[in-house]
């Protein structure tokens, strides 16, 4: 029993199970930590809940820390909107909210103690000659000249650096490690840089910042982060990391876990994309409902419950692979099939009308918000004699197995009654404007009329009752036929991604919604209240996804 349950535990657990029972660590911490230079997006949505989801796991703990090291791209805005997200996400970080440019003088301290070490050095080569000096895969870096600098000299210069004595890029520290290295990484990496740069949270405290390399293992350290689980790419920094946790002498070394990162296709997750996008208006912000940032997937309808089922269907995994994004439809039609009303709505509407049915009347139909769950109970929809139904649901000449409306033929009003077509109305363009009907009162739904079938049931909003709502319709941003890329570079934009439809008849029902808010519109699919746009006397809504997909799960083995 016991050996089949390792087996089922993914890599990373396997490796804390081995950390924890070999007694190299007593508990577990993890860590999220964003540079807040952009919105986050459905592949950090993973990061965050692997990270979480094994600190609950194991009883441990989770940081959210900001990886703000960098002055030139980050901002505010950012760090309040990945907070954001990462709480509603539902990854609890209780208290420990940290921000590594807090650790500016820990950073500081651990490079002069390398200096002291011998360890490091002050360089006065340029950026271009330090990349000339570093050799290729294939062949061995060649040694600064100032490499054998003094200790005493390297820690007068190093703080004259921090004192800004210096010019940006004038001077680096640089580890010492081995320009023979196989790694290119340990080729005496630089690890500070002098940078006359104001900063979000330090502003002109400091003008010599440390490079990622140098600080992400020194914050994990310093928070007592256990397992650093980072991306792929980071794998050939490990020996780095590795050595610079172990030079500064840290007394828990956290240790560093590389898995491979989430990919969807046919959608743009890249930082550089998504902000060319914005900024030419393309979209409406970090989080129009096309894009798969987590700001615009909660915009869109999608629930934490869908990410998180997403993200554990996906995985984890040393190699790269892509997800479909039907996938991600597939998770969020199962959150909330059972869990929200299902209403009618009428985005292409047709008016119909029932000849026998009495002029002003208006009954209140009692309908289940959701048949098949009735715990959400009923409500009331209002019928009458003028309706509007889907235009596609009528056709004056049928193909056979159309079960809908046509001449002569009876269908079921969904919750209501039979109606029979018996005319209709054509403008001088041949569009049909008015459908005209019979409706036998016996057939009223929840009566046990069995008296006779019919094949086809339609939706339907009462005329006189009905709410109007703005309805968007979306498909990918990107053409999918042709690739995410034009020759050029450009992105490949489909022209058709945002379909917007005014003015649809919606049963009254709806009068309640508050934003993010998401029902079945019965028969189209699952839309969302717009949070940004929507008013209370003016609706819009997101179509999240369709209903229909032909996505399936894979088997299980
Ligand atoms: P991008 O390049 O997509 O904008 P990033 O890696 O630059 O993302 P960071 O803020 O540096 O963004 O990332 C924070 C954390 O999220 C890191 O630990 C990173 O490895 C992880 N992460 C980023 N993208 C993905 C992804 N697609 N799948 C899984 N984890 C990711
Ligand atoms: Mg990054």
């Amino acid at each position: 029993m016991e050996e089949k349950m390792a087996v089922s535990r993914n890599f990373i657990e396997q490796i804390i199970d081995t950390d924890l029972a070999e007694g190299k660590y007593e508990t577990i911490c993890t860590r999220f930590p964003p540079e807040p230079n952009g919105y986050l997006h459905i592949g950090h949505a993973k990061s965050i809940l692997l990270n979480y989801g094994l600190a609950k796991k194991y009883g441990g703990k989770f940081n959210l820390r900001f990886d703000d090291t960098n002055p030139t791209k980050e901002k505010t805005e950012f760090v309040d909107s990945i907070i954001a997200d990462v709480k509603w996400l539902g990854a609890d970080f209780e208290d420990r909210l940290f921000f590594a440019s807090n650790y500016f003088e820990q950073m500081y301290e651990a490079a002069v103690k390398l200096i002291k070490k011998g360890k490091a050095f002050v360089c006065d080569l340029s950026a271009e000659e330090i990349r000339a000096y570093r050799g290729t895969l294939t062949e061995p870096g060649k040694e600064s000249p100032y490499r054998n600098r003094s200790i005493e000299e390297n820690l007068e210069l190093f703080e004259n650096m921090k004192n800004g004595m210096y010019e940006d890029g004038a001077k680096v520290l640089r580890a010492k490690i081995d320009m023979a290295s196989p790694n290119i990484n340990m080729r005496d990496p630089v690890i500070y840089r002098v940078a006359h740069m104001s900063h979000h949270n330090t502003g002109d405290q400091w003008c010599i910042y440390p490079m990622y390399d140098f600080a992400h293992p020194i914050e994990d350290a310093i928070e007592g982060v256990t397992h650093s689980i980072c991306t792929l790419e980071f794998e050939d920094h490990r020996p780095l990391y590795d050595w610079v946790v172990k030079e500064a002498e840290y007394e828990h070394p956290p240790k560093q876990i590389e898995f491979a990162k989430l990919y969807l296709t046919n959608v743009v997750t890249g930082k550089r994309y998504i902000k060319k996008l914005v900024e030419e208006g393309i979209v409406d912000g970090w989080d129009d409902p096309r894009l798969v940032s987590i700001a615009a997937l909660r915009r869109r309808g999608f629930t934490p419950e869908s990410i998180q089922m997403f993200v554990d269907l996906c995985g984890i995994s040393k190699s790269q692979s892509s997800v479909d994004y039907a996938m991600l439809e597939y998770c969020i039609r199962e959150d909330l099939k059972m869990k929200r009303p299902r209403m009618m709505a009428v985005l292409d509407p047709i008016k119909l009308v029932i000849d026998n049915y009495p002029e002003d009347q208006i009954e209140y139909l009692d309908v289940e918000l959701n048949l098949e769950n009735p715990e959400l109970g009923m409500r009331k929809v209002p019928f009458g004699r003028e309706l509007y139904i889907d235009r596609e649901d009528f056709m004056e000449n049928p193909p056979k197995k159309y079960f809908r409306l046509f001449p002569g033929n009876e269908v079921r009003l969904m919750g209501a009654y039979f109606v029979k077509c018996v005319s209709f109305e054509k403008d001088e363009d041949g569009k049909v404007t008015e459908i005209h009907c019979t409706y036998d009162p016996e057939t009223k739904s929840g009566s046990g009329f069995t008296g006779r079938k019919v094949k086809g049931t339609i939706h339907w909003v009462a005329a006189k009752t009905a709410l109007r709502a703005t309805v968007r319709l979306y498909e990918n941003i990107i053409d999918e036929s042709k690739g995410v890329y034009n020759e050029d570079g450009s992105l490949n934009l489909n022209p058709n991604s945002l379909t917007v439809l005014n003015d649809c008849p919606i049963e009254p029902a709806f009068g309640n919604a508050k934003p993010y808010d998401s029902f079945q519109f019965v028969r189209q699919g699952y839309f969302c209240v717009d949070a940004k746009d929507s008013r209370e006397d003016a609706l819009v809504f997101n179509r999240i996804v369709s209903l229909k997909s032909s996505f399936r799960l894979p088997k299980a083995e």
